[in-house]
């Protein structure tokens, strides 16, 4: 289980206040929406420990992950934007995901641009892609990591449905093959309706569940 418990937080000491609440059982996906500047990509930092609570606890399998810093946290985040380094090839880009060391070719990073339909941009530089092929590259990192805790800020803004949906159903099958808490964040229903198990609103700085 990932535990959000009672996590509050303000930038500027108290007039943007948030409480956020939720618990994700593994194996699970949770649609998180609400409106720009509700709070989404706030709660993805304090998860993955680029923020500081200023009261509660995340807890994993029962333990406070909060202790951790970033890079040792048990989490696997795709940001809203700005994912690649633009002088790298993709299967470079890719293989940061592995650790560094990993080289651009290694079967793991050939068969995750694969699952994406792009086996054949490895040797192109990230600042040569499309957006949706920068997103898809992002992606495959994000996967890769292989962590407990996995974290999507608008995965498929910038895809057409026709290629949005069969990466939906792999992320979904990875989820629940490796036993990941999964927070999705779009602003496109269709996606969250698709994806999420269950899905909560940020209103008014506050986890709310959505009723189905
Ligand atoms: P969302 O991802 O839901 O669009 P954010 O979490 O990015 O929303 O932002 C939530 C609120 O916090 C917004 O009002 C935003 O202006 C404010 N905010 C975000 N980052 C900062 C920051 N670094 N300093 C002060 N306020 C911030
Ligand atoms: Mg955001």
């Amino acid at each position: 289980m990932l535990e959000i418990d009672r996590l509050t937080f303000s930038y500027d000491g108290g007039k943007t206040g948030f409480a956020f609440d939720m618990s994700i059982k593994p194996g699970e996906i949770v649609g998180l929406i609400g409106p720009s500047g509700a709070g989404k990509s706030t709660l993805f930092d304090l998860i993955a420990g680029f923020l500081e609570p200023a009261s509660g606890d995340i807890r994993l399998a029962g333990r406070t992950i909060l202790e951790l810093p970033p890079e040792q946290r048990p989490v696997s985040i795709l940001f809203q934007s700005d994912n690649l380094f633009d002088h790298l090839s993709t299967g470079a880009n890719v293989a940061l995901g592995l650790g560094g060391g990993t080289k651009a070719n290694d079967e793991r990073v050939v068969a995750a641009l694969d699952q994406m339909g792009l086996s054949d941009m490895i040797n192109r530089r990230a600042a040569r892609l499309s957006g949706g092929q920068k997103q898809r590259v992002a992606l495959a990192r994000t996967l890769l990591r292989n962590r407990p805790i996995l974290l999507l800020d608008e995965p498929f803004t910038g895809l057409d449905n026709k290629t949005a949906a069969p990466i939906r159903d792999l992320v979904a099958q990875m989820v629940r093959a490796n036993n990941w808490r999964n927070i999705v964040v779009s602003h496109q229903a269709d996606d969250i309706k698709a994806l999420a198990d269950r899905t909560y609103r940020i209103e008014d700085g506050r986890t709310v569940l959505e009723a189905r």
